[in-house]
């Protein structure tokens, strides 16, 4: 419980109204993504101004309360679970687009834009911002930058981290730094900005971010694989991309998730398929045309028992929606929801599903996943329930082998979701501890009190 003259104080920074302590609103603020973490703050801000970011954690500060940041909460780690309570500082009203340059392929934004109005604003200029989280319709730019979230799109054109120019940190101390800047080159001293890029929101607020842009591709083209065998799909993937080509999005859908969809809203699927591949092309429409045919060429050599060619742009969205709705697909199917995130490296994708496939066997779990197969990165699930203490052991347990399986394979523990909660237990297994150190120690020179979502990624000494 906070003192009530914090609260009060809070209240002076950021207005009454924009202090939350009613159990039902902390409890919006409570969970995640995830279906395995819960814990209440003691009191949710909402500011608006970097200036108000910056009041509410010196006052944090000085009192050692610990500052769990969140954007939309899409997050599928853990990462703004306030896990030891204290104050949730949510960035979703400081909203607004700043500015988008034509000219310079640039935007800057607050980081409370939610990443699908960011793109729609861009989209009437003609421009493109392509790092696209499936949680487009909720998550938020600042989260999107703490996770450096990746997305289908990835495989062509970069994850997060790849776009981002510039940005204004508010540090734990209350001191506003501003990093980098519009040139899309800039060689000067450490690269910071990549330090915070992916923090989980363990080293700063970020409240301004300066994003590189590109120009809207003038065509695309969708594909849908069917594959009686995923591993099979798994191997098409390694054909395309070994064969010289780049398609801007390769996506793995399986079974499960093919017929949940059909149930949910028949659209044609073929729910006796084990696998679909969804593919784009983009670019000019000549090079979409004949990069297109040399897909569906590869695809059908490699064991895919049809292609289907979306006809039109309406076809292609209906596609893309069932593969943004597959991870709601998933999380509606069981109390409790393990989705994992791991990346194997591409060429070893077919060699993954093959092993999965003998865990699910020995174990007894159905093991289900979708991911985003161009670049090795699947989402494992296991569907289990945390009220049967016995099956959640054996969930994690058959969990820790999958990671282990990865790990085995040149792989790693996260490929886009972070670790915050969730994965924290296996980082060492996953980093040299070295440089588990040098990132304590990172922690320990911005944010020296630990008020910054406290809790995250490393466990606890003792934990
Ligand atoms: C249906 C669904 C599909 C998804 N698909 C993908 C996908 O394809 N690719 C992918 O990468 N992820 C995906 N995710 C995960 C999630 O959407 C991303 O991690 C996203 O980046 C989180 O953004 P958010 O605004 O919701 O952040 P939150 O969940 O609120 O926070 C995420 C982390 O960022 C920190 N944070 C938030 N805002 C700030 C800030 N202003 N300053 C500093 N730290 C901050 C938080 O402390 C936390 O650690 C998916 C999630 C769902 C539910």
């Amino acid at each position: 419980m906070l003192k009530a003259e914090i609260i009060s104080r809070l209240q002076e920074i950021v207005g009454k109204e924009a202090v939350l302590t009613a159990k039902e609103d902390l409890t919006t603020y409570s969970y995640d993504g995830t279906s395995t973490w819960a814990h209440m703050p003691d009191v949710v801000v909402l500011p608006t101004t970097t200036e108000q970011v910056s009041q509410v954690l010196k006052l944090a500060n000085e009192n050692l309360i610990p500052v769990t940041p969140r954007g939309g909460g899409t997050n599928v780690s853990g990462g703004s679970i306030p896990i030891k309570g204290g104050i949730v500082l949510c960035t979703t009203r400081m909203n607004r687009i700043l500015e988008i340059s034509k000219g310079n392929l640039v935007a800057i934004v607050e980081p409370g834009v939610i990443l699908q109005d960011f793109n729609l604003a861009l989209a009437k200029e003609g421009l493109f911002y392509p790092p696209d989280p499936q949680s487009f319709l909720g998550c938020t730019m600042g989260g999107t930058v703490a996770e450096n979230a990746g997305g289908p799109y990835c495989v062509k054109y970069g994850v997060t981290k790849q776009y981002v120019l510039g940005l204004e940190v508010v540090l734990a101390n209350g001191y506003v730094m501003k990093l980098g800047g519009v040139t899309v080159k800039n060689r000067t001293g450490y690269e910071l900005i990549m330090l915070f890029t992916g923090s989980e929101g363990t080293l700063g607020v970020i409240t301004k971010i300066t994003l590189r842009l590109l120009p809207l591709p003038a065509a695309s083209k969708t594909m849908m694989a069917i594959f009686d065998d995923m591993a099979v799909g798994g191997q098409a993937v390694s054909n395309i991309l070994t064969s010289g080509l780049i398609p801007a999005k390769i996506e793995f859908v399986d079974n499960f998730v093919i017929r949940r969809i059909e149930e949910m809203t028949p659209m044609g699927l073929p729910v006796d398929a084990n696998a679909l591949l969804l593919l784009q092309t983009d670019g000019s429409p000549a090079a979409v045309e004949a990069e297109s045919e040399q897909v569906i060429d590869i695809l059908e050599k490699s064991g895919a028992r049809e292609v289907r060619v979306a006809k039109d742009a309406a076809e292609a969205a209906a596609y893309w929606k069932m593969r943004s709705g597959g991870f709601a697909a998933v999380f509606g199917a069981a109390h409790t929801v393990m989705a994992e995130d791991v990346a194997v490296p591409r060429d070893k994708l077919a060699e993954f599903i093959r092993k999965l496939d003998e865990i699910s066997e020995r174990t007894g779990f159905f093991i289900q996943y979708l991911g985003h197969a161009g670049d090795g990165n699947l989402h494992p699930s296991i569907f289990t329930d945390i009220r049967d203490k016995e099956q959640f052991a054996r969930a994690q347990q058959t969990m820790e082998e999958i990671f282990d399986t990865a790990l085995a394979l040149g792989g790693v523990l996260s490929g886009e979701h972070g670790i915050g909660l969730e994965k924290q237990r296996f980082l060492k297994k996953a980093m040299d501890p070295v440089a588990i150190e040098i990132m304590k120690k990172i922690k320990g020179i911005l944010d020296p009190n630990h008020i910054l979502n406290p809790g995250k990624i490393w466990e606890e000494e003792g934990a």
